[in-house]
């Protein structure tokens, strides 16, 4: 269906769609980066594919080869460039209500006996450090450990962080219902205080995985004996074993609820 020409060019309501669409999109996308190095690059990707563009519609044909391979290794450039950002949206992705209803966790299972073990290392004030996956999994992580796969219960994670044990030092992961590994070196957190309290390694290692990855850590310390967890990079120390219960509990089985606006804002913040 023609609407108008401009010259040569004949104007469907389809090109005036394809148009408006396009504006849009860039519009959203820039005003989302505005204020940060992701908007210079974004702009100059512009220019490029603008460039690039004209080329074309003026048949220079040396130009246009060359903005074309530009435009090519752009898009490689643009994933090394926002690698953590991809990363971060594809772990919020991950996180969503939808999309985690279709990854069914058989993770609660799991939930009893670590409430169990944490409160009987709580009371012998032994360390504990466990990982449990919700969507993506840590494979970086768990290959530094030891291998397991053992069906997780109490009694063997009581076992693993007795301070005799060979196995107890660094982190456990939890996979559903299986201990993947043990002895596992987990990235540390930037944050080292909260307030007026230093953290030690244990409390930033749980920390800095729960930035890095979408897991919920349960950590016990050594020195008070408290229960903590960590979750997207907050840090709930003191919990009674009730209140770890119910964290876990509605932690695993329900997604914090992120609106696209929030999802922008974490991303922003990390510039
Ligand atoms: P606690 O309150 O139990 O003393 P903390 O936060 O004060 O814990 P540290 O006293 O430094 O931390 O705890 C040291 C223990 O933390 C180590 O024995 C080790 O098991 C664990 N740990 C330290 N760094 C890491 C790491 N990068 N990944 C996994 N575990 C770690
Ligand atoms: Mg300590």
């Amino acid at each position: 269906m023609e609407l108008f020409k401009i010259g040569f060019l004949n104007v469907t309501i389809v090109d005036v769609f394809d148009i408006l669409l396009v504006s849009f999109i860039f519009y959203r996308l820039y005003m989302v980066m505005r204020g940060t190095v992701a908007a210079q690059i974004f702009v100059g990707l512009i220019l490029i594919l603008g460039f690039s563009f004209i080329a074309q519609a003026s048949n220079l044909k040396a130009m246009n080869w060359i903005l074309r391979t530009l435009t090519d290794i752009w898009v490689i450039a643009f994933i090394v460039l926002f690698q953590p950002e991809l990363r971060r949206l594809l772990i919020l992705l991950g996180r969503n209500r939808i999309v985690r209803s279709f990854i069914k966790l058989d993770v609660e299972e799991s939930i009893e006996e670590i409430v169990g073990a944490s409160a009987e290392l709580a009371r012998k004030h032994h360390g504990m450090l466990v990982v449990i996956v919700r969507s993506t999994g840590i494979r970086t992580f768990v290959d530094t450990g030891t291998p397991l796969q053992a069906r997780i219960s109490k009694a063997l994670l009581v076992s693993i962080f007795n301070p005799r044990s060979p196995l107890h030092d660094g982190a456990v992961v939890v996979h559903d219902r299986i201990i993947e590994a043990a002895r596992v070196t987990l990235p540390l957190s930037q944050t080292s205080t909260i307030g007026d309290t230093v953290l030690g390694m244990r409390h930033r290692a749980a920390l800095g995985i729960s930035e890095q990855a979408d897991v919920i850590v349960v950590l016990v310390s050594e020195e008070t004996g408290k229960i903590s967890i960590t979750d997207n990079g907050i840090l709930i120390r003191g919990l009674t074993t009730q209140e770890l219960r119910h964290e876990l509990y509605t932690r695993l089985s329900l997604m914090p609820q992120k609106s696209a606006k929030s999802v922008w804002k974490i991303l922003k913040s990390q510039q």
